[in-house]
């Protein structure tokens, strides 16, 4: 059995949404273990840092927000797409090459995963592609971006797979794994009534014999 962990580090440094200064996040060591005898830190961060996952609650107004989503969706069997040959956006012909059936989590690896500071430029999940995933009934789609749309008013994308309860992984870290089928686990830390939250997501192949 191998595992990969998909996850994005979270530090101050990291890369945020557009590089706003406000989605940077602030870790804080309220008490120091020189002067309290313990280390104990505090964490102010937006809850689409990094690998996260979003609740429809972020795009619907009375959508289900995080400790509503079914865990059981979240770990799971899931396909890795190998679309780092595009460039800007991720069309439902682009999809149309591979086989996608009801209930598969897809994940998008694009060249994003090899960018190592914010790309404005970002490739995304363009509204023809969602509604691709949508008519397919998937389960779950994840992508390699802070954002799985950009540039499109009103966010289409999101609101096209969410209205079909499809879940939905941002920030993961394809870099290092293939393309193929592997088992999925992305749990969110259990926050009430928000739009998203941390996830530390794994890939593990289990044919593998390591
Ligand atoms: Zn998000």
């Amino acid at each position: 059995m191998e595992i990969f962990d998909i996850s994005v580090n979270i530090n101050e440094n990291m890369p945020v949404y557009k590089n706003r200064e406000e989605k940077k996040p602030k870790i804080i060591l309220d008490k120091e273990y020189k002067k309290d005898n313990i280390n104990e830190s505090s964490i102010h961060m937006n809850l689409h840092t990094g690998t996260h996952l979003d609740a429809p609650f972020h795009t619907f107004e009375k959508g289900k927000t995080i400790e509503e989503l079914d865990i059981s969706q979240l770990i799971t069997p899931c396909t890795v797409l190998d679309l780092t040959d595009i460039s800007e956006k991720i069309t439902s012909a682009d999809l149309e090459k591979f086989d996608i059936n009801k209930g598969d989590f897809i994940l998008l690896k694009t060249q994003n995963s090899y960018d190592t500071e914010f790309n404005f430029e970002f490739v995304f999940l363009e509204k023809s592609g969602a509604e691709y995933l949508a008519n397919k009934k998937i389960k779950g789609v994840g992508i390699d971006s802070l954002g799985i749309e950009r540039s499109q008013e009103n966010h289409p994308t999101h609101s096209i797979l969410m209205g079909e309860d499809i879940y939905i992984l941002e920030g993961l870290n394809l870099k290092y794994v293939d393309a193929g089928k592997y088992k999925l686990i992305a749990l969110p830390i259990k926050i009430d009534g928000v739009d998203g939250a941390p996830v530390r997501a794994v890939l593990v192949n289990e044919d593998s014999s390591q």
